[in-house]
Parts: structure tokens; C-alpha cells; sequence
């Protein structure tokens, strides 16, 4: 299924980037959240994370690897939020894997 996502990581449509590699990208949330939110997706084409094979454990390790190291360069000291919107009643819009990282701010819980 090409997505949103997709395009992104084609460049056919402009992303503020904060970090990419051969498996997965970062960029800023075009309808931001909270004061930092960006989101990482890895390059291959999964759905959500109801649709992992055994064969993507390393790409999702690496995108959550990088999720927290942009937090640190993104000055997330205080902490943030690692958030994969999954289906239907997880609110997942965007049918391409993502993890939302959301921090600048105190976070209220539980998320609605
Ligand atoms: P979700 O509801 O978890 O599927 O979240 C999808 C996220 O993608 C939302 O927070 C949107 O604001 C974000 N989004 C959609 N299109 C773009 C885009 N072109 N660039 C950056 N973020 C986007």
C-alpha cells in the first residue's frame, strides 16, 4: 500500500528530516502534538505493528534506537513518549509503520 510515508521517503513530497539511514527516517510531525514530535518509520513498507514479520525484529529495534537518539539531540532530557498507533482503535491513520515521539512538554496519561 503506498502511503504518505512512502512519498516522504521517495522524496517525491518535502519532509523536515532529523535523520536517516538505510533502514529507517526521521522527520518532524507536519500537525504537531506537543512542542517536539517527529516520527520514525522504517523504509520497508509495514503496515503497523500488528503486521511484523520475525524477519523485521532488527528494523524495529533500529527504528527505536533511533527514536532515542534523536530524542537526545532533539533535547528531550526530561523525557518523552514512544507512542505505534495500531488499527482501527489505536487511531492509526497513516497505514505505514511509525512511532510517534512526542516531549517539551508534561505529558497527561491515560492517552484518550
Ligand atoms: P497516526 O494517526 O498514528 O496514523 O499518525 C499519523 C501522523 O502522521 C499524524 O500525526 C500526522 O500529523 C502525520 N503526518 C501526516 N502526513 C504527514 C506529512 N506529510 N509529514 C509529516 N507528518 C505527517
Amino acid at each position: 500500500m503506498t502511503t504518505v510515508f512512502s512519498k516522504i521517503i521517495a522524496g517525491e513530497i518535502p519532509a523536515d528530516v532529523l535523520y536517516e539511514d538505510d533502514i529507517c527516517l526521521a522527520f518532524r510531525d507536519i500537525n504537531p502534538k506537543a512542542p517536539t514530535h517527529f516520527l520514525v518509520i522504517p523504509k520497508k513498507e509495514i503496515v503497523s505493528l500488528a503486521d511484523l514479520s520475525d524477519e523485521d525484529e532488527a528494523i524495529v529495534g533500529r527504528c527505536v534506537l533511533v527514536a532515542s537518539q534523536v530524542a537526545e539531540s532533539e533535547g528531550l532530557v526530561g523525557g518523552y513518549r514512544l507512542i505505534a498507533n495500531t488499527r482501527e482503535d489505536g487511531g492509526q491513520e497513516v497505514m505505514h509503520l511509525h512511532f510517534h515521539v512526542l516531549g517539551g512538554r508534561k505529558l497527561g496519561w491515560p492517552p484518550g
